[in-house]
């Protein structure tokens, strides 16, 4: 694939064409999963280093790299030397050192990838970073949309609840306006961002709206660990005024698709029936990760960019 970016940090990175050729990719992927892919004279090492939890995003890119046939490093944050105060910058410079090729990272700041796009240290998948992006959990998404059969074009893409902190939300904003969908943030007055003329979305605080509306439900967890103490949300009512039962689904005059890219929250966002019913897709989505992750994959190491690191240093030869 043509000019792949060294640094996937935000969908914006990527163009239409680039996406597609994903899309077409993972197709590809998912017919035959073990795909070995072939490298110039080696075979690539791959790190994981994820500064926050996980559990679907990290395991998922750890059996992508098996069933590619690559090498794969754990490179756990918590006991190396990022905690003596080494910067990310000379820790990813001594992944490359050694011979790592790629590194997916997952940062709890914020735009903190977006300094190495000048100059990779390292080829960089952006696992989330704080409430900015999480590219290829939307990316993983659309895919699993395309391979049930749901199209996006002309429809209503509504994603319900806190929309400002998540990242993934963010992405999907980016994301789903290229293939046509029209999105709608439903959820309370402080998880929803401003409407500006920019905006290439619109806004709700009425469920029965959202519902009226959608054509495809994404829930949101309410993303505890980035909200201020100024942010005072009542956990006991959320469920009652913005989460979503199977009731409120089947008395839609629609086959509503939901989806949640989990950890979901039972009896918050979603009720134990809903989750447990034909409408939830989530593992489905957990089921495509990992050929989209397989695609993303090869398609950064096989973009041929040849500046990634440092060079040999043959100052003192002469
Ligand atoms: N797993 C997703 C993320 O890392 C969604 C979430 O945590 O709510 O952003």
């Amino acid at each position: 694939m043509e000019n792949f970016p060294s640094v996937l940090e935000s969908i914006s990175d990527l163009t239409k064409r680039q996406i597609d050729g994903l899309m077409e990719l993972s197709q590809q992927i998912k017919l035959r999963p073990w795909h070995p892919i072939s490298f110039p004279n080696k075979k690539p090492i791959i790190a994981t280093s994820f500064l926050e939890n996980s559990t679907r995003t990290k395991h998922s890119f750890e059996i992508a790299i098996h069933k590619m046939g690559c090498t794969y490093i754990d490179f756990i944050a918590e006991t190396s030397s990022l905690k003596k105060g080494e910067s990310l910058e000379q820790t990813l410079l001594t992944l490359f050192g050694q011979g790592v090729d790629l590194c997916i990272i997952r940062s709890a700041v914020s735009h903190e990838l977006a300094q190495f796009k000048e100059n990779p240290p390292l080829k960089i998948i952006n696992g989330g970073d704080g409430t900015h992006q999480h590219p290829t959990q939307a990316l993983l998404d659309l895919f699993t949309l395309k391979e049930m059969g749901i199209k996006l074009k002309g429809k209503t893409f509504c994603i319900a609840g806190d929309n400002i902190h998540s990242r993934v939300g963010h992405s999907l904003i980016d994301l789903l306006p290229m293939y046509g969908a029209k999105v709608l943030l439903f959820g309370p007055e402080e998880f929803l961002p401003p409407v500006t003329e920019e905006s290439n979305f619109e806004i709700t605080h009425s469920r029965s709206e959202a519902l009226e509306k959608a054509d495809i439900l994404y829930l949101l967890r309410v993303q505890k660990e980035r909200h201020s103490h100024l942010e005072s949300i009542d956990m006991d009512n959320y469920h009652r005024e913005y989460g979503f039962n199977l009731e409120m689904i089947e008395s839609l005059q629609k086959k509503l698709p939901i989806l949640h890219p989990g950890p979901a929250n039972i009896g918050v966002e979603i009720s134990d029936d809903l989750i447990h019913s034909q409408y939830y897709l989530g593992h489905e989505q957990v089921r495509h990760s990992t050929f989209l992750r397989m695609a993303i994959i090869q398609s950064i190491l096989q973009n041929g960019d040849k500046s990634i690191g440092f060079k040999e240093n043959t100052f003192f030869n002469n």
